[in-house]
Formats: C-alpha cells, structure tokens, sequence
C-alpha cells in the first residue's frame, strides 16, 4: 500500500536527521520534497501545498518539542497533520434507524456489489444485526446475479425483483420486506454507469429522496486517483453523501485518493477494501493509515487481526500442550490455518514497522504454507503428536508423499524443533511481556 509515497517521504524525512536544529532553510528544503511526494501521489496540488504550509507553521514554532531531534519532530508533525487531513478521527456508520437503511452509490466497477457484501458479512459478525441486501441494478441482470452470490458466500438474504424496472418501487418493498422478516440493516446496491451522468444520479437522488437512508455510502475505486476525488465531489453535490468507502487499497494504489478526498468533500471515508475476498473490509483509521504511509507499520491493526481470531479455549489447551511437551503437528496445522483466516501474507507484513517497504518488490505466495502443509498431511497420527518417531526411512516416506524432499522436510523439523522451545520459553512470562511490547 502507498509503497512509493512512503519511499518519498522517507527519504524526504531523512533530510533533517543529522541537523541539530530546526532552521528555516532545511524545514522549507524537506517540505518541498514532501509536497512533491504528495503531488506525485495524485494528491492534489493545492492540497498538498496547504498541508506543507501548515506543517511549516508547527515546525518553526516548536521551540517546546527542540528536545527532540529535528528529524523525530517533523516525521510526527507530518503524521499529525496526515491524520488530520484524512479525517482525524475514526467515523461510524449510523445505525440508529429499524430497519437502519444504508444506500451505496458509486461508479460501475467501483467495488459497490463486493462492498455491499462485505459490509453486510462486518455487520453480521456483530451478531445483534440481521442485513437484507437488496440488488437495485435495473440494468445489468448479472449485476443482480452477483449480489446473490456474494449474498450467498457471506449467509446473508438477497431481495430482487428482476424484471421490475423501478428502483425506487424495489427499495421500498425491500424495505416493507425487511420489517416483515425481522432485518434490522437494508443495504440497498444500486446501478452505478462508467462515467458520472445525468440520469444515473437522477435516479440516486430519487431512490436517497424516497426511502430516506440512515446512511448513503460512496464508493470509489482508489486506484483512480484524482479522478476518485473528482467523482466524491460530483457526487456529493447531488447526494450530499455521509461517508466514503475507498476500496482496492491492496493494488498498486498512490495515495492521493485516501489523502485528498476528506478535505475536498468534507465527508469522512469510513472503510476501505483491501482485497476481492469478503473478509478484506477494515474500519478506516486516519491516524493507523498515517502511520502506514509513513512506513511506520500498523502494529494496532495487526494485533486487533489477530485477536479477532483469538479463542480463549482453544489458547488454553495449547498452553496446557505445550507445558505438557506435547505439542504435535496438529496443532501447528491448526496454528497456520488461524494465521491464514487473518489476511493475505503480504497484507499482514505490511503492517509491521518497516516491513513493508523491505517487502516491497517481493512476491509472496498466499499458499507459502502449501508446502508445509503438504508435509504435515502426509505424516501420519503417530508422527503428528509425537515428531521424534520421524527417522530417516519415515522422512523418505513423507517427502514423496508431499511432493517435497527429505531436506524440505528436515527444515520443517528443525523449525518445529525450534519453536517447540521458544513457545516453552514465553511461557515463563516471556509472551505477555512481547505483547505487551507491541502494544507499547
Ligand atoms: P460495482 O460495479 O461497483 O458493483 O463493482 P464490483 O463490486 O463488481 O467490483 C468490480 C471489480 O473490483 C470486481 O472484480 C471486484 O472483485 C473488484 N474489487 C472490489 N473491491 C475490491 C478491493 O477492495 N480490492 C480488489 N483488489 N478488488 C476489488
């Protein structure tokens, strides 16, 4: 994510450190750097002059923070005003309503039908809600087909009426269908066009007008850039939208998008949408994304990743194996399909300080544990729980099965070997005090 922005800034950054002083020479040197990494980025021109300026404000009069070293000061002075810029703080959805109607508007090819499905799986997940999701496109049939399967793939109720041409008639009867049937979220995903034109938000406004949703999302590809920032604006001209939902922030995105459009549209971005996959829909944290396109990480969200696959239960007993030594194979399988279940490798990577601009030109495999599976699978129970029967014979025997080789399945041993001791370790404290670090 943002991988060039933050290369730029970084170097840009760089500039102060090994200055003693803040002066107005080197702050004006590193601020023009800074914007022309902004600009690259697509963030607007004005925009990015505006924050540097403010910057430069906070800077030269920072005599309190001249303590700090100059370079520590400006990379917190630029993250500040990045939170800032990108909305300062996290914005909810409302939910107030019964049914709580949310209507999605935004170009075709936005991301509006996954994100509906997205969002209606989030929305499931906190139990007290039951989402209807309702397919409005009018047009495009296959658009109503993929609404129903992506309803499908996340458990969640789909109302159509195909053939029925009248958006407005469609979201009333949802609506009326939704109370009947004790749904207490309707998330309405409505025709989007290639491009911004007169009939398509005609047609927005008269649905908004009609069924008065709780909240009306906009939903941009972040991919496009400045374009993204000029359909928010065209669009909340005639919707006067409540939040924004910048989604494909997994590809090759630069940034200006998710930096410019809070302060053109003034309205806040409230998720973003990191992958085609259902569980790739975060809350948008102005101040944990600053951190990402500074390259500092976002160790927050890594640990809320991980603690949302956490079980209590299942901890205990582990806890209980590994004091016992009887932590097997199985349990690892187990462990890497709960490490899987948080997020695409390279997503999760990127959140830990540093990592990402390392990781940047390397290629990881989601299936980098397909080998080590293999191997797993291929051993039998008794060797599973109790590792050390494995001898060479055994090894040969696994390899084939697996498709690897002997050596393939000796690191593995080693590894497992390893970790077998260190997990005896943290045992001790030692785990509690590395979390405790982390969240530091
Ligand atoms: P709609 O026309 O606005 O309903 O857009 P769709 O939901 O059909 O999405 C268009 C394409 O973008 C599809 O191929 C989606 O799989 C893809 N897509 C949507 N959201 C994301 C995302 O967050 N990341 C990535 N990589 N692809 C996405």
């Amino acid at each position: 994510m943002f991988d060039n922005l933050s290369d730029k800034l970084d170097n840009a950054l760089h500039v102060l450190k090994g200055h003693g002083q803040i002066t107005e020479v080197n702050v004006a040197e590193t601020l023009k750097e800074v914007r022309r990494a902004l600009v690259d980025a697509d963030v607007n021109y004005k925009i990015a002059k505006d924050f540097t300026n403010v910057v430069k404000e906070k800077a030269l009069g920072q005599d309190v923070l001249s303590a700090l070293k100059p370079g520590q000061l400006m990379v917190k002075l630029v993250k500040d005003e990045l939170t800032q810029l990108m909305g300062g703080e996290a914005a909810g959805i409302n939910l107030s309503g019964d049914p709580s109607v949310i209507l999605m508007s935004g170009l075709q090819g936005s991301g509006k039908t996954t994100f509906s499905g997205k969002l209606a799986s989030f929305l499931k997940n906190k139990k007290t809600k039951k989402p209807l999701l309702v397919a409005c496109d009018v047009y495009r049939p296959a658009a109503i087909n993929q609404l129903h399967v992506v309803g499908e793939q996340v458990g969640v109720e789909v109302f159509s009426d195909e053939g029925n041409q009248d958006p407005v008639a469609i979201s009333k009867a949802a609506i009326a269908h939704a109370k009947q049937n004790g749904h207490n979220v309707v998330i309405i995903d409505t025709a989007g066009r290639l491009a911004v034109d007169e009939a398509m938000m005609t047609e927005i406004s008269n649905i908004h007008a009609a069924i008065e949703p709780q909240e009306t999302l906009f939903v941009v590809d972040s991919m496009t850039g400045q374009d993204a920032v000029n359909t928010a604006k065209a669009f909340n001209d005639r919707l006067d939208f409540d939040g924004v939902i910048l989604t494909k922030l997994d590809g090759d995105t630069r940034g200006g998008a998710a930096i410019s459009i809070k302060s053109v549209v003034n309205k806040p971005i409230k998720f973003i949408g990191t992958g085609e996959k259902m569980d790739a829909i975060d809350v948008f944290y102005p101040s944990r994304m600053a951190d990402r396109i500074l390259g500092m990480g976002d160790v927050v969200s890594l640990v809320e990743r991980a603690q949302e696959q956490y079980d209590e239960e299942e901890a205990r007993k582990l806890q209980k194996k590994i004091a016992k030594n009887a932590f097997g194979f199985d349990d690892f399988l187990k462990q890497l399909q709960q490490i899987k279940k948080m997020g695409s490798m390279k997503d999760l990577l990127g959140m830990i300080p540093g990592a990402g601009k390392m990781l940047k030109d390397v290629d990881i495999d989601d299936d980098a544990f397909k080998g080590i599976e293999a191997i797993i699978h291929s051993m039998t129970p008794e060797e599973r729980s109790t590792p050390k029967v494995i001898n060479s014979s055994r090894k040969k025997r696994i390899a084939k099965g697996s498709g690897t080789s002997v050596q393939e399945v000796n690191q593995l041993l080693k590894q497992f070997n390893q970790m077998g001791k260190m997990m005896k370790m943290m045992q001790g404290g030692g785990g509690r005090q590395m979390m405790n670090m982390m969240k530091g």
